[in-house]
């Protein structure tokens, strides 16, 4: 790629060629002046790992001279890879020891499936450690399991709880493979493992949804 060295600017702080007493190019569009190559060889200098100049350097905002040109029309017209193939919107709401799971949408992708689900619950003590998650355990009605949580996320949804008391929390948990074409029901199954600690006989949440 040929790049036209008077549009030159330093990649660390963005000042052009005119605005500095000396720049040194590096490869592509990468260029340093000599005030941040003075500033780096402080930072190396410095015995603190994270010392107030360094995370200042590390914290600036990138310099762009020219966005590269990539194939963007290609990548618009094919489905990208967060894209769902499908979705099936579900809205089963359902109580249990307090605790609100409400099942919100299937998506389904090439070679699996997620279910995306809401959670209201009391919120978690402050310093919790890990991230709590729920466990699905589903099963079709031509005997097809499938367990676990895989690759799921688990988001805080402040703006969604109705008070101190309450809090909702946004998940997704990840299935594979998808569930077969004969199939016709899913039953859905799932534990907060978490309430297990705090309630001996904690019957777990069950839905039945139709395949379609
Ligand atoms: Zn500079």
């Amino acid at each position: 790629m040929s790049f036209d060295r008077s549009l030159a600017r330093c990649s660390f702080c963005g000042r052009s060629s005119s605005e500095v007493r000396r720049m040194v190019a590096g490869p592509g569009a990468a260029y340093i002046c000599d005030d941040c190559l003075q500033l780096c060889n402080e930072i190396l200098h410095d015995a603190t790992p994270f010392s107030p100049q360094a995370l200042e350097l590390a914290s600036r905002s990138p310099v762009v001279v020219a966005a590269p040109q990539f194939q963007t029309q290609e990548r618009s017209s094919s489905p990208t890879r967060n894209e769902p193939l499908r979705k099936v919107t579900l809205e089963l709401e359902q109580k249990q020891q307090g605790m609100t799971l409400i099942l919100h949408q299937l998506h389904y992708y090439q070679t699996h499936f997620e279910l995306h689900y809401l959670w209201m619950r009391t919120p978690f003590r402050a310093g919790f450690a890990f991230v709590p998650r729920i466990i699905f355990s589903l099963q079709d009605d031509i005997g097809t399991q499938w367990t676990g949580e895989r690759g799921g996320i688990l988001l805080a949804r402040p703006e969604l709880s109705g008070g101190s008391n309450n809090a909702v929390y946004q998940g997704n948990a990840r299935f594979r493979p998808l569930p077969s074409p004969d199939a016709r029901a899913l039953t859905i199954r799932a534990i907060d493992p978490l309430a297990q600690f705090e309630h001996e006989h904690l019957q777990p949440w069950q839905f039945e949804i139709g395949l379609s």
